[in-house]
């Protein structure tokens, strides 16, 4: 399937992270011309891990003919264990839940999708958007270093904290719906000698996790502690280190350790745990993809299933449709929402039940995992159900 002459070809994206590669991989096999434009100077390697789960994220891995090449590029990381404060293994947390079928780094991923479309994707990087003016017949668009240019369509997949979503539906407040914690992240040495496994230790209100990674060359470090939205200065990487110090203080277990490593990690990244809740992903000639539309937190372990899934529809309905933004959009709408909504709630639920609030639930949650095995697939299972709950259209090729 290919489009008609006459119907809007050029469609500019913001943003190389996953959703946006993805999207010119179908876009330029439909016949459109996809730009990419990225802030970052290049596509960064490595990163957390995020993986892909159940029939539909493989079904979609399947038709791009890259599942092989993901898999390639797999963490091979096994089960985690849930840890007390003196190292003892407690729970067993099986790897389909931690990383479903196939877990991959991110930044792993997105190089390859970027690869993979770089014939017949322009890719500018080092830039951003900084103006969008929504025309009748296209749209004007102003970037920070090149001279403003006309498309026929412009798409946001630029992530949680999206440029395109605040420029065309206003600030980030409005959107972002804060799931009561902050994560944090970095890369660390493995300074704990994990062999393709990951530990995590709970106490009330805050969660550590650490898996090894590369090779176990080295490790990623996860943390979660509870908290109202922060406010505090994002370009400040010295006073958000501060802040996760402060809610960590006392913790035990390697937590101290970690903390001392944070402090010169080149990766730190502390931000809410939020889902991106919108009642429309499109207006006019813009449209948002992933993360930037329906961000469903890292705790629902789907980012990446649903940002490929997501750009599979919103291309295959611009094509099927001609072109015509206006009935293609509205399709992509249409198909997406209740799988959305119902990945979004994985992660409400997770939210709720992460952070153990005192001792006493602390205790009696991991009294349960321990008694009550099954309770340990439990997570994978609700998972896999919502990854898979979605029948996907068939497409003309
Ligand atoms: C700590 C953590 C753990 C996670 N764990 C998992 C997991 O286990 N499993 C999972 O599936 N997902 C996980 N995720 C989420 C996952 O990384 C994203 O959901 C997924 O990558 C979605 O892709 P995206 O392309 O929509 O957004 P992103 O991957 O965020 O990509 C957005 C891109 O846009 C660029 N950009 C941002 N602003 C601009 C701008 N103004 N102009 C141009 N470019 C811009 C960014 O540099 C980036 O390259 C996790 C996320 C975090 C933070």
């Amino acid at each position: 399937m290919t489009i008609s002459s006459g119907r809007p070809r050029t469609i500019l994206i913001s943003g190389a992270g996953i959703a946006g590669p993805a999207l010119a991989y179908w876009l330029r096999r439909y016949g459109f011309t996809p730009t990419v434009i990225e802030r970052a100077p290049s596509v960064r390697g490595g990163g957390h891990a995020v993986d892909f789960r159940g029939p539909v994220h493989l079904a979609v891995l399947d038709r791009m003919g890259l599942r092989d090449a993901v898999e390639r590029l797999s963490t091979g990381t096994g089960d985690w264990w849930q840890v007390d404060t003196r190292g003892r293994r407690l729970v067993r947390m099986p790897a389909e839940q931690t990383g479903g079928d196939i877990e991959v780094l991110r930044g792993d991923l997105a190089r390859l999708l970027v690869e993979a479309t770089q014939d017949g994707t322009e890719y500018i990087f080092d830039d951003s958007i900084t103006e969008i003016a929504d025309g009748t017949d296209s749209v004007q668009v102003t970037f920070e270093r090149g001279t403003p240019r006309t498309f026929d369509l412009v798409v946001g997949a630029d992530g949680q904290r999206s440029r395109v979503r605040a420029l065309t539906f206003g600030p980030d407040e409005t959107h972002l719906k804060h799931l009561g914690l902050h994560t944090v992240f970095f890369t660390a040495p493995n300074v704990l000698e994990l062999d393709h496994t990951g530990l995590v230790h709970i106490e009330p209100n805050r969660l550590v996790a650490v898996y090894s990674a590369r090779g176990d060359t080295e490790a990623r470090v996860m943390m979660y502690f509870g908290s109202p939205p922060l406010a505090y200065d994002r370009d400040d990487l010295a006073e958000q280190r501060s802040i996760v110090a402060r809610a960590f203080t006392g913790a035990g277990w390697q937590v101290p350790r970690l903390l001392e490593l944070m402090a010169t990690a080149p990766d730190f990244h502390l931000d809410s745990a939020s889902l991106v809740k919108m009642h429309a992903w499109t207006r006019g000639r813009i449209a948002l993809v992933g993360d930037a539309g329906y961000g469903a937190s890292s705790l629902s372990g789907m980012g990446s299933g649903l940002a490929v899934v997501g750009a599979y529809v919103l291309a295959s309905e611009l094509a099927t449709a001609q072109g015509d933004h206006r009935i293609g959009f509205q399709r992509y709408e249409d198909t997406l929402r209740s799988y959305v909504d119902g990945c979004q709630k994985l992660a409400r639920n997770a939210a709720a039940f992460m952070l153990p609030s005192n001792r006493f639930t602390a205790a009696l949650s991991l009294r349960m995992q321990r008694h009550l095995p099954f309770l340990a697939d439990m997570p994978a299972k609700m998972a896999h159900r919502a990854a898979s709950a979605i029948t996907l259209p068939t497409y003309p090729s």
